[in-house]
């Protein structure tokens, strides 16, 4: 029923067109933590600019960095940047689960996100939006290891590339976070929660609580430095006054970002790396 669903009702996504593994790996980093809408027009604009890992490791961070401006989260293109070197290092895209692993700042997701949607293996993708979708029609609250078990289970033998798309669809326009259209909803017959008492996703592993307000929040105050100091470099006092944060908060971020190698700080002057 979620397949046939899927067929009418998914969305049709620009990476769901490809198997190249690069091209997944860079959608699923980019759309982990930003809404879709705003994904579209960098992942195609990152991909027509660094279509290979070999491409992307040659060019430097802070190229990577001035593209990924609008996204937030910039340790994503970070942690981006460094697997292309991986991965170019080795010649080969890594196509197991332990490989990909392997690869830097690559977690449980992602590794399984491209297993399925570029090398169309019967792995369960696990999010905050299957995780939900799995406790409420369970109808308990799961623990992680869990989550991951009756996910991998219910993956149909074959069907794994359209069976994690039709259960993160299902999440994010569907079964959503605080209201579910259960009348609209294919799987309603088998739902133990059907909308109704106490959501078994709250408190599930995984499943993500609303996020506190961006404006006036660290990362919105982080974002504002990184589009101070690509705009030119800049030393911390001129960092404070471009991007609007106070000094105090400037400094304390500015550190922050430093050790994160987000930024270089060279005779008291900050770079993009
Ligand atoms: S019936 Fe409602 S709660 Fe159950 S899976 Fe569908 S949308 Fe989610």
């Amino acid at each position: 029923m979620l397949l046939g669903w899927a067929e009418g009702h998914g969305r049709d996504l620009p990476w769901r067109h490809t198997r190249d593994p690069w091209a997944v790996l860079v959608s699923e980093v980019m759309a982990q933590q930003t809404q879709v809408q705003r994904v579209i027009p960098k992942w195609l604009a990152f991909l027509e600019r660094w279509p290979t890992p070999a491409a992307c490791a040659s060019a430097s961070l802070g190229d990577v960095l001035r593209l990924w401006e609008g996204l937030g989260y910039p340790r994503r293109a970070r942690n981006l940047h460094a697997c292309a070197h991986a991965i170019a290092e080795q010649a080969t895209f890594p196509d197991t689960l332990d490989g990909l692993l392997a690869l830097p700042g690559i977690g449980a997701y992602t590794a399984r996100a491209v297993l399925a949607f570029s090398f169309e293996r019967d792995v369960a993708v696990v999010d905050t939006n299957s995780a939900r979708v799995l406790a409420r029609w369970r109808g308990r609250r799961m623990g992680a290891a869990e989550v991951q078990l009756a996910a991998d289970a219910a993956v149909p033998p074959g069907q794994g590339w359209a069976w994690n798309q039709a259960m993160l669809d299902l999440g994010a326009t569907l079964c959503t976070l605080r209201s579910p259209s259960c009348d609209r909803c294919p799987v309603v017959g088998g739902c133990a929660f059907r909308g109704e008492g106490e959501d078994p996703a709250r408190g599930t592993a995984g499943v993500s609580v609303a996020q506190a307000p961006f404006a006036g929040s660290d990362r919105q105050a982080r974002g504002s430095i990184l589009r101070a100091v690509t705009r030119f470099p800049l030393d911390r006092r001129r960092v404070a006054v471009e991007s609007g944060v106070d000094e105090q908060r400037s400094q304390r971020l500015v550190d922050a970002l430093v050790a994160e190698r987000l930024l270089v700080e060279r005779d008291g002057v900050l770079y993009l790396p």
